[in-house]
């Protein structure tokens, strides 16, 4: 049985649709089928969700939001009347667009969420009416009914553990159970939704829940590709990745998948695969526990801008009990949260992205490290770029490092710092942004030309 989620780009218009009902009805296995809301048609479009969230800022500034409800109705309403489908299902999708103008805005910490969650809501109706006029017997299932009950953490829900026992029960239904991705119910019953994106967390919640044998991510890629197509010229498509593989290249910019979905198919140990509804007969990319035969030592190469570094050394630091606690308690004390932590004998660098930073706060920090560490020296480095070689394979190889680092060197990029973890699934290097490009194009022809 296969949970299968489908994005907003694929759901935007009836064009698509119509893949997608292709997609969903050659395969008996395609059971539960999970839904964002509609996205852009084109690139000057407007998301639905985005829409939404027009609608909700003129609603609680108590703006006319005649046009706003216009809007998102007509859009639903030009996919109906492309499909031909029954009128119910535009009244229920209307009164319900419609009906968000009359929840109460003050003491209401989730009306937000419920305005966005609208989006997705009344696509799974569309979708589950424009099935079964088209020959699937589908089942339209709100997140409430389905078992998924979430913490009240607006906009960022986690997912309370006791919704997958209730998930498992649906596997007995007959028919194919369409779900609105992106929320769920707190125990309170309100609508809460996952961080923006998470449609793709849904999916995964479910295909755990249900203990399917595949989660399908439809999207508008044929997959992961090794490097940025932004940067390499046609790469290579990645056939197969590990969970963890795809966890540290989603680390570095890797933004196919929300990075929060992985969880609850990897616990539930159901692999997943990244295909394109454009172009169904791709394999697309799987990610699985562990690799089904043996790989190349490396499987990609990802890079993400906006981390500083700072560095400090201390004569004989490396003989200094606590040293490491204290310089750590400055950050924590602040509320920061570090990346990386390499270390010299007597030097250590902290990497931090630029958004745990404020000036007062880098101040601060200096200060602390001068006067109560007692550091000889302390400066703060800006405009780092990470680059991370992935491939869990490099572990019984030898020579990766050397490989890259001569690929960077023979291009003239400093490696402003190097790391490895023990589990060497990937190596990270710390480089000066405006050489990232260059970096990515030399490690790219090294590994993958
Ligand atoms: N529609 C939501 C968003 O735009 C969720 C999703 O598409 O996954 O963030």
């Amino acid at each position: 049985m296969k949970v299968v989620k489908f994005g907003g780009s694929s759901l935007a218009s009836a064009t698509q649709l119509e893949k997608v009902l292709n997609i969903v009805k050659s395969d008996l296995e395609r059971k539960f089928i999970i839904v964002s809301a509609p996205g852009k048609r084109n690139s000057k479009d407007t998301k639905v969700t985005d829409a939404l969230i027009k609608y909700y800022k003129h609603y609680i500034s108590e703006k006319d939001v005649t046009e706003d409800q216009k809007w998102i109705i007509q859009r639903y309403q030009d996919i109906a009347n492309d499909l031909h489908l029954d009128n119910r299902v535009m009244e229920k999708i209307q009164k319900a667009v419609l009906s968000l103008a009359t929840l109460p805005i003050t003491d209401n910490s989730f009306l937000y969420d419920t305005f966005l969650a609208a989006g997705e809501d009344n696509n799974a109706k569309l979708i589950a009416q424009y099935f079964n006029q088209n020959g699937i017997n589908a089942l339209y299932m709100h997140p409430k009914k389905a078992g998924i009950k979430v913490t009240s953490d607006p906009g960022n829900a986690q997912i309370i553990p006791s919704s997958y026992d209730r998930l498992e029960k649906l596997s007995d239904l007959e028919e194919v159970i369409v779900i609105p991705g992106f929320f769920g119910v707190t125990q309170d019953g309100q609508i809460c939704t996952f961080s923006r994106g998470g449609s793709d967390i849904t999916g995964s919640i479910v295909a755990a829940g249900v203990k399917a044998d595949l989660y399908e991510n439809f999207t508008d890629v044929d997959g992961i590709f090794a490097a940025h197509p932004g940067i390499i010229d046609n790469p290579n498509s990645i056939t197969e990745l590990t969970y963890r593989e795809m966890r540290e290249l989603a680390y570095a910019g890797f933004t196919v998948l929300h990075d929060e979905a992985l969880i609850p198919a990897y616990r539930g140990h159901i692999p997943l695969v990244i295909k394109n509804t454009n172009n169904p007969s791709h394999p697309g990319t799987r990610i699985v526990l562990n690799h089904s035969k043996e790989q190349q030592p490396v499987v990609g190469i990802s890079a993400d801008d906006g981390f500083t570094s700072i560095n400090l050394s201390k004569y004989l630091m490396n003989r200094e009990i606590g040293f490491g606690r204290k310089v750590l308690q400055i950050l924590e004390d602040l509320n920061i949260s570090f990346e990386h932590m390499p270390t010299g004998i007597d030097d250590m660098s902290i990497i931090i992205r630029d958004r745990e930073l404020t000036p007062i706060k880098e101040e601060e920090i200096l200060r602390q490290l001068t006067h109560k560490i007692e550091v000889d020296k302390a400066e703060i480095e800006r405009n780092l770029s990470i680059l991370m070689v992935v491939g869990e394979n490099m572990m019984s190889h030898i020579g990766v490092t050397a490989k890259a680092a001569s690929a960077l060197s023979e291009n003239n990029i400093n490696i402003e710092m190097i790391s490895q973890g023990s589990s060497e699934v990937s190596i990270l290097f710390v480089i000066r942004t405006e050489q990232k490009n260059d970096a990515i194009k030399a490690l790219y022809n090294a590994f993958f030309q």
